[in-house]
């Protein structure tokens, strides 16, 4: 076995990989679905805007309430939610009812504030696997109006064994009408059994890949589920192998050079804004009524005694 060390046909050049390992975290509280978060991570709080990662499943939902995620508050940022397995009911305070399905994305942009809840829905298949992502809007863009987006429709690009539906961005001249507000990339890739495709990606951009089944090797480099694998920037192409089948989420962007304040579901600025969110949330006012969830909606923890400091994608 070899796994560990560079293909030789691949080398050694290009930056130096990190693996940054997840976090388990109960999903709105102790009695929560179990997810795993490796963004933001101790080591490196960002890849390109992509600034929250959370993995979920496969999750046998016989005997439990599946997903339970009662209305809550977003600023500045969007959230990107993807499925592997089942199925998930999405709410927000502009109105939208919206279920998905794996294959296609809801795209919710916070802009200046919105609330929405998650929930599976009454009827469902029984297991749930997916990923929640958050994408943090640059200064010029963060007071956009709330939007909410469902896309059942994805650009899907094939080579060698390979097949990716770009999410978000563009991957290998395939491009999402997914609205976007930076340079960035969000794509799922599954590997057929033995494949072994070379992937052209950009220069500029850094990435990281996390593995969602299976195993493979990036550019020599062995993946499986659990940690997220960076991948840094100066790549012009990925070589993906797999042995059997799997499935990737590959995230990408331009480093994103905004300091920012991350605390709940906000990405703001400084303390003030933080501050100033919560409260709003708290009053009932900004954000809005999410309506037809069958549970309270989130209360904001407290603020921490110590003002939030702004902070880069490094830390
Ligand atoms: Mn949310």
């Amino acid at each position: 076995m070899s796994n560990q060390q560079a293909d030789p046909e691949v080398g050694t050049e290009g930056p130096p990989t990190e693996f940054l390992d997840g976090a388990t975290v109960a999903l709105g509280g102790p009695r929560g679905m179990a997810v795993t978060r490796t963004l933001p991570n101790k080591r490196r709080r960002m890849v390109g805007a992509w600034c929250f990662l959370d993995a979920y499943g496969p999750d046998d939902l016989d005997g439990t309430p599946g997903m339970r995620v009662g209305p809550h508050p977003h600023l500045g940022l969007q959230t990107v939610s993807w499925l592997v397995a089942g199925e998930i009911l999405h709410r927000d305070s502009l109105g939208s009812l919206q279920e998905i399905r794996p294959g296609q994305l809801n795209l919710m942009t916070a802009g200046r504030g919105i609330a929405h809840s998650e929930e599976t829905p009454a009827d469902h298949s029984g297991v749930l696997q997916g990923v929640q992502l958050w994408v943090a809007l640059p200064n010029s863009d963060r007071d956009v109006p709330p939007a909410f987006a469902h896309h059942a429709d994805l650009p899907v690009i094939t080579e060698g064994g390979l097949s990716a539906t770009v999410l978000m961005g563009e991957l290998a001249g395939a491009v999402s009408a997914a609205r976007c507000y930076s340079p960035l990339v969000g794509a799922e890739i599954t590997l057929a059994a033995g494949a072994d495709a070379r992937l052209p990606i950009r220069a500029d951009f850094e990435y990281a890949v996390l593995a969602l089944d299976g195993a493979a090797t990036v550019d020599g480099v062995t993946v499986k589920p659990g940690p997220l694998l960076y991948l840094g920037d100066q790549r012009t192409a990925l070589r993906l192998q797999a042995g059997s089948a799997t499935r990737l989420m590959l995230l990408g962007g331009e480093p994103f050079a905004e300091r920012l304040v991350m605390w709940w579901n906000f990405v703001a600025r400084d303390h003030d804004e933080i501050v100033q969110a919560r409260s709003q949330w708290q009053d009932g006012g900004l954000f809005g009524e999410v309506r037809g969830y069958d549970g309270p909606a989130m209360p904001a923890p407290a603020m921490p005694i110590t003002r939030l400091v702004p902070r880069g994608r490094l830390r």
